[in-house]
This record gives structure tokens, sequence and C-alpha cells, in this order.
């Protein structure tokens, strides 16, 4: 007998037809011998409505009120999942985020897991109920609620499933697992039968859309396998795991596009020490998370600097940098919204050479100009205009033969 956790997303309960075949599927599992922990998102755009309603009321809503409001969703479907299992017959119970014991900081809308204490929970476990619980949310040090990040049930999952030493923790989707690519950017797209927990961080971060970031982190922390697979057809899915040897053999895992950045050129810098840092500290301490940063070769004591920042943040890196200007000693500032990031992962660049001359060399035969170049260990990432980033993703596909049976 294991102990399973289900995590299910909002489009998987988003209404009454879908819960009850959510519930279904939860007593399959839970009748092939298993105990289950369920981790619910919001019904369907429930959240999303919720902002817009708050926003409805006043523009700049308070964070702790947003927090009370939003961890509301969770809970309408987890209270609504659990009638449908009563209705099936079976014995389930639900658990807001607190009830659960999810101890969180004090950051509200984006706070982080801190502590989990889940003897209320294991106690439910142990009467043989189903526990389902409400995702994204806990209890800050406060005693008030507050929500972890949109995307957060996925790391509600993980931290439970560490917590409560699952076997495994599947995470249910409208996908049927992780991708080569965006399948609707590219047909021949494969779904993935595993991939390192290192390669999912980069495509996570990358805006893939398959799991929250810090879900990954944690569940690569803890060890926690995660299985991304469909909620709506029964077959494996992904597989989310710690590296192991043959991994390596595969050189590019997938390949990724972000188009929610933007591009900011900083012009006639003085050529001096400290002049970077002044600039980056500035927009650190706003909160603003730079991602590629390029610095021209100098000329006559000038320098160019080129940074990428989220687009929502844009607005508010110009006005930060040009506040600075006469200290920075820059000419101009120039912005551009109509760029994509493009990436290729895998934990085989490691082991294997020429694969940023190969990235390159597809590109240009497609002539895809580059205009900034950023690596890591198992990633090469490349800014290129908009109007190009369906066609890069597709060129790179077919370059790298993701496309192939492996
Ligand atoms: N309902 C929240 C969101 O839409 C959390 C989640 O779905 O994981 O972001
Ligand atoms: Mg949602």
């Amino acid at each position: 007998m294991g102990v399973i956790v289900q995590k299910y997303g909002g489009s998987s309960v988003a209404d009454v037809e879908c819960m009850r075949r959510v519930a279904q599927r939860i007593l399959k599992t839970r009748d092939a011998g298993n105990q289950v922990v369920v981790v619910v998102s919001a019904m369907g755009d429930t959240t999303d409505d919720l902002i817009d309603l708050a926003k409805k009321i006043n523009p700049e809503p308070n964070e702790r009120e947003m927090d009370a409001l939003m961890a509301t969703g969770e809970q309408i479907s987890s209270a609504i999942l659990t009638m449908a299992l009563h209705q099936l017959g079976a014995d389930a119970v639900s658990l807001t985020g607190p009830q659960a014991g999810i101890f969180t900081d004090s950051v509200h809308t984006k706070a982080k897991i801190r502590a989990l204490k889940p003897k209320r929970l294991l106690a439910q476990l142990k009467k043989n109920r189903v526990v389902v619980v409400a995702g994204f949310q806990g209890l800050n040090p406060e005693e008030d609620i507050a929500t972890l990040g949109r995307g957060g049930s996925d790391t509600t999952a993980v931290a439970l499933a560490a917590a409560i030493k699952a076997d495994r923790c599947q995470i249910l989707k409208d996908v049927e697992g992780v991708y080569t690519a965006n399948p609707r950017v590219v047909p021949e797209a494969k779904k993935l039968d595993e991939i390192a927990y290192d390669e999912m961080l980069e495509l996570a971060s990358m805006g893939a859309e398959v799991l929250q970031s810090r879900a990954v982190e944690f569940a690569k922390n803890h060890n926690v396998v995660l299985e991304v697979m469909s909620s709506f057809v029964e077959k494996p899915g992904t597989l989310v795991r710690e590296e192991v040897r043959n991994m390596e053999d595969i050189v590019v895992r997938g390949v990724a596009s972000d188009k929610n950045q933007a591009k900011v050129t900083v012009r006639g810098l003085e050529d001096k020490p400290g002049v970077a840092g002044l600039m980056f500290t500035e927009l650190a301490r706003k909160s603003i998370n730079v991602d590629m940063i390029v610095q021209n070769v100098s000329d006559k004591g000038e320098t160019d600097i080129t940074f990428t920042v989220p687009r929502g943040d844009l607005a508010k890196t110009v006005r930060t940098v040009e506040g600075m200007q006469s200290d920075l000693g820059a000419k101009d500032i120039v912005a551009n919204e109509d760029i994509a990031k493009i990436s290729i992962v895998g934990v085989g660049m490691r082991s294997h050479s020429g694969v940023a001359a190969r990235m390159f060399e597809a590109l240009a035969k497609h002539k895809i100009n580059i205009s900034m170049i950023a690596t890591s260990e198992i990633k090469i990432s490349v800014v290129i205009a908009k109007a190009d980033a369906d066609k890069a993703v597709q060129v790179l596909h077919r370059v790298f033969e993701l496309g192939k049976k492996k």
C-alpha cells in the first residue's frame, strides 16, 4: 500500500461534471490500495475572477485582504470535491491550508512555506479517509491566511508529499505531461517519459507553464518524485526526478520560448568601476528581476549595457534608470518589448560539445537574428525578435531531432 498525493489543477475541476470525474479517479487510486491526499486548485478561472472583482473595488487592493479573498477559491473547490466523494459513498474530509498544518512566511500574495505540521492530516488518513486539501494557502506568523503565488497549489502538493513521505506526487493537468516543446507551436512535439529536476527548473522558469518553479525546487530539495499527467485520460505522464546517468545521452531535452520579457539598453554609460553595480543594485532594491545582461566593449570611455526584465516590470525599470541617468552618466535609454527568449535545455550539454554552434547555425540558416546570448551548464538562451519566436522553436526542435522516437 502506498501513499499518493494527487494535485488537480483548475481546469480539471472547472465544473460539476469535472468534479464528479475527478472524484471517480481519486477513488480508483484509493481502491487500488493507496492512501490518497488530494490537493485542489480553484475551479476554472476563479482566481482570475476574484482578482478582477477586487480591482473593481480598489485598483490597488490591500494584500492581506487579497489573500483572504483568493484563498476562498481553493476552499470552495476542496469542499465541493469532498461532497462529490461523499456522493460516491466514500469517506472523505476537506481541510484548508492552515488546517492541514501549512505555515508560511509573512509575504502576502507570494508567501513561502516555512513549516509543515500535518498531524491532523495524518490522523484523518489513518481513519482511512480521503483528505482533500485546499491548495495555494497557509497560515503566516501573524495567523493570517497567506497565498503562495500564482500556480502555488503545485507547491502545496509537493510540500505535503515531502512532509508525509508520500511515495509519489502526481500533478494532474489538462495536458498529458511535459513536452519537448509547446505542442501548439510544434505539432510533432513529443511527451517526455522523464526529465531531471534541473531541466524542469530551467523550463519552468522559462514560462513553460507546466509546474510552478518553486514546486520543482521543493521537489528537488526533498527528493519528491513528481509525475505530471493528464486528469482526463489515464496513461503514464512525465516523471520529474533526480538525474540518472543515461539522461546525459540526450543532448537537448526541450526547447522553450518566453515572450514575457523586454529588453532595455542604456547607452553611453561612463565606463568606470561601480556604474553597473549602482544601476543593478537599484533595480534589485525595487524587486525587478533582471535576467540576461550584456555589456559592450567600451569605446572612448563609454559603454552600453543591455539587459532583460519581465515585461510587466518594464515601465518601472525605465523609470528607475531614468531617475539615475545623471548618476550613471548615461546618454539614453531604449526599451524594446518585441523580443522573445528562446532556450534549449538538457543535462547532456555537460558532456557534448558544439551544441551552441549548432543552435546559432540553425537560426542563421533561417535568417533569425540573435541579439543576446546567455549560457549555463545545461541551457543556452538567445534573445530574438518576437515575430521569429515560433519559427525559431520549430527550427531548433527539428535540428536537435526532438520529434524522433528515442
Ligand atoms: N488558483 C491559483 C492560481 O490560479 C493557484 C493554483 O491554481 O495553483 O494561480
Ligand atoms: Mg488556477
